[in-house]
C-alpha cells in the first residue's frame, strides 16, 4: 500500500544534540510546549532518550531520538544522512527549522597539566564538532532557520572552581565567536545564528558538581544576583523563547543566562 505524500503543513522541526539529558532534554520539552516537533540525540544513553521521546509524546508532538557522537567528525555526514531518512519517513520533508547544537561533556585539567588528547578531545566536541555538524546539516535547514550554539557563562568570568577549565572554556569562547561569523555569511539565507552562555546549572554534567558538591553549589549562589545555582528549567524554556518569531531580529548575539553570575 502506498502512503499519501505528507504536505508541509508549517509544523516545525527542532534538531535538538544532547537532548536526552539536562539542558538539551528541557530545552526539547520547552519547545514541544510551544507546538514544536523534534531529533533529539543521544551519545550512549538510550535509555535517558527513550524517556524525553516519550515525554514530548505525551505533549501530543512527535519526536525522534538519533544516536550522535558530535566528536566523532567522520560520522556526522552519517549522521546528516540519517537526519534526512527521519525527515523523510517521520514528515514526509526533506528540511528542518532550528538548531541547538548543545550535547556536549567535560574533562577538566590545569594547564599544567592538559594532554594534548585532552585537549582534542574537547576541541572536537565543542568546536569542531559544532562547526561540521552546521555544516554537515545547513543544505537541510530551511531558509529562516534558526541556529542556537550553547556556550558557557565560564568565557566570561573564572570561577574560584573552573580555573581548571581553560580548555573548556576557550572552545565556548571559539564557538561564540564563530555565531557571529555564521550570523554574518547565512544572513542571506535569513538564518539567526546565537550563542546562549548558561551559568553554573545543576544537572549531570561534569560529574554533577554543581547540584551534587554543597560547597561549590553554594559558592556559586553567594556569586549569582538571584541568590542560587541555576536549573535546566532556567534554560530550556528562555532557548525555545529565543526561538520564537518574537526574537527573529536578534542575531550574531551572545546572551548569557546566569542568572546574574559575577556581575
Ligand atoms: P548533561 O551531562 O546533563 O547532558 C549532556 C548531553 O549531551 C546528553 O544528552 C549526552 O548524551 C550528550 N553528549 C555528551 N557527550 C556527547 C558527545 N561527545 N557527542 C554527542 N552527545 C554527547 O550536560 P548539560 O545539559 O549540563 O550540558 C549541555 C550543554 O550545556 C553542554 O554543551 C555544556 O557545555 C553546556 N553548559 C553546561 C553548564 C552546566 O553547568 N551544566 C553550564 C554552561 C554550559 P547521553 O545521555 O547519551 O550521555
Amino acid at each position: 500500500m502506498t502512503s499519501e505524500p505528507k504536505v508541509n503543513s508549517g509544523q516545525k522541526i527542532a534538531i535538538v544534540t544532547g537532548g536526552s539529558r539536562g539542558i538539551g532534554r528541557n530545552t526539547a520539552v520547552s519547545l514541544a510546549e510551544r507546538g514544536v516537533d523534534l531529533i533529539i540525540t543521544y551519545q550512549s544513553n538510550r535509555a535517558e532518550a527513550d524517556a524525553a521521546v516519550t515525554a514530548i509524546e505525551v505533549m501530543g508532538r512527535t519526536a525522534v531520538a538519533l544516536q550522535l557522537e558530535v566528536g566523532d567528525i567522520g560520522s556526522l555526514s552519517d549522521f546528516a544522512d540519517r537526519v534526512r531518512a527521519t525527515l523523510q519517513d517521520t514528515w514526509g520533508r526533506s528540511d528542518f527549522d532550528y538548531l541547538v547544537n548543545n550535547a556536549g561533556s567535560h574533562r577538566r585539567g590545569r594547564i599544567g597539566e592538559i594532554t594534548e588528547t585532552d585537549f582534542d578531545y574537547l576541541c572536537n566536541i565543542h568546536f569542531k564538532g559544532v562547526f561540521f555538524l552546521i555544516q554537515e546539516l545547513l543544505p537541510l535547514m530551511t531558509d529562516g532557520g534558526r541556529i542556537i550554539n550553547v556556550s558557557s557563562a565560564l568565557t566570561r568570568f573564572i570561577t574560584p572552581g573552573s580555573t581548571n577549565s581553560a580548555v573548556y572554556a576557550s572552545m565556548k569562547g571559539a564557538v561564540e565567536v564563530l555565531t557571529r561569523y555564521m550570523a554574518q555569511e547565512l544572513g542571506s539565507r535569513g538564518i539567526t545564528v546565537n550563542a546562549v552562555a548558561p551559568g553554573a546549572i545543576e544537572t549531570d554534567f561534569g560529574g554533577g558538581v554543581v547540584r551534587d558538591n554543597r560547597e561549590v553549589n553554594r559558592l556559586i549562589a553567594s556569586h549569582t544576583a538571584l541568590g542560587r545555582a541555576g536549573l535546566t528549567d532556567d534554560i530550556g524554556p528562555m532557548i525555545a523563547s529565543l526561538l520564537s518569531d518574537a526574537n527573529r531580529w536578534v542575531t550574531g548575539q551572545r546572551i548569557e543566562a546566569s542568572g546574574g553570575m559575577f556581575l
